[in-house]
């Protein structure tokens, strides 16, 4: 057999459990394009989640994915060469990017069979509590969602829309577990903002994402300093060159790997983040197991892990990642540790 790196992408549409709310829209289903690479007998998978808010779709991805040419490398192991070779492709293109350095590391573990985790020399997550998102919904599907997140420890609720305190006391009258809570940028007011945020406090609320739009720089500081919860960045940072400016503004960056361009920069953004005392959330989108089971391989090194997008979806073509009563738990194969569904893309 040649050995040659062969390259292949295709889309899909992952169906949601659940209409999905967040403060700014509603979905039900999310485009992905699903990625693998070939060498010597061994396939990497990787994947590009794409919710609307990001701005790529799956037409962009594609376009950015037909600008490579990976038989150009000898060496799978170059990884480092690899990657810098499709980042200069072009600007932007994060999940697209992701999607490479996903399948790329897959194949990495495959070739040297060792699970991702230890390539990283990390060590194997352990005690790894994943929160369940729970989007905005009405009383009794509210309800119906904790129940079926029953296993978990974490719950995570998006606000932004209107009664949001009754919300939470929807939540409180079932369950006391602790809450993350992510607002999408849903709040204007920084002084309304601080005060429902020291309500939350006494609500076992234990974080808060993203309260206030991420141009308003001066107000997040100010709401951070007064704030007894956390404030956590997400749509403030997507990779490497952000943290610095999240150092005097928030308390923690959400981390993921569709923003980040994949595992690669997603390790440097932890390391980078603990240097400079941000704390580290790890988060996922509405993605398959592929990707998701991908993030887990980092988990250990995070103060927060927000892992649970294979959940969310019906129509998963892998299995990866397990959730035993909340926790993550990876499996011993090697690479992500994925196992393809049958009768997908053959
Ligand atoms: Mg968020």
């Amino acid at each position: 057999m040649a050995k040659t790196l062969e390259f292949s992408y295709h889309p899909y549409t992952l169906k949601l459990k659940h209409t999905f709310t967040v403060s700014s829209f509603s979905r039900n289903d999310t485009p992905v394009v699903l990625t693998e690479i070939e060498y010597d007998g061994k396939v990497g998978y990787g994947e590009a989640s794409l919710p609307q808010y990001l701005g790529e779709t799956q037409d962009s991805v594609m376009n950015f994915l037909s600008k490579i040419d990976l038989r150009i490398f000898e060496d799978p192991l170059d990884c480092d060469n690899i990657l810098n070779y499709v980042e200069n492709i072009e600007d932007g293109n994060n999940a697209a990017k992701a999607s490479v350095d996903i399948a790329l590391h897959d194949l990495i573990g495959k070739l040297l069979d060792i699970s991702l985790y230890k390539y990283f020399g990390l060590n194997k997550p352990k005690n790894i509590y994943t929160s369940y998102t729970l989007g905005i919904d009405r009383k009794e599907i509210i309800k119906t969602k904790i129940d079926e997140a029953k296993d978990f420890k974490y719950l995570k609720i998006k606000l932004g829309a209107d009664n949001e305190k009754e919300i939470i006391e929807i939540i409180r009258s079932v369950t006391n577990k602790p809450l993350y809570v992510d607002v999408n940028q849903g709040w204007k007011d920084k002084k309304e903002a601080l005060d429902m945020i020291e309500w939350l406090f006494e609500k076992n609320v234990i974080l808060i994402e993203q309260p206030l739009p991420k141009e308003n720089t001066d107000d997040i500081a100010w709401l951070n300093e007064r704030s007894p919860l956390p404030i956590i960045a997400d749509e403030s940072v997507k990779r490497l060159e952000d943290i610095d400016k999240m150092k005097d503004i928030y308390s923690g960056i959400n981390i993921k790997l569709m923003k980040s361009t994949g595992l690669r920069e997603a390790l440097l953004m932890i390391n980078k983040a603990k240097g400079i005392e941000l704390k580290v959330m790890l988060g996922c989108m509405t993605e398959t197991s592929c990707a998701v089971s991908a993030a887990a391989h980092l988990s250990s090194l995070a103060d927060w892990n927000d892992l649970d997008g294979p959940l969310l979806i019906s129509n998963d073509l892998f299995n990866g990642i397990s959730y035993i009563n909340g926790e993550v738990k990876l499996n011993d194969l090697p690479g992500i540790g994925l196992i393809k569904k049958s009768g997908f893309f053959e």
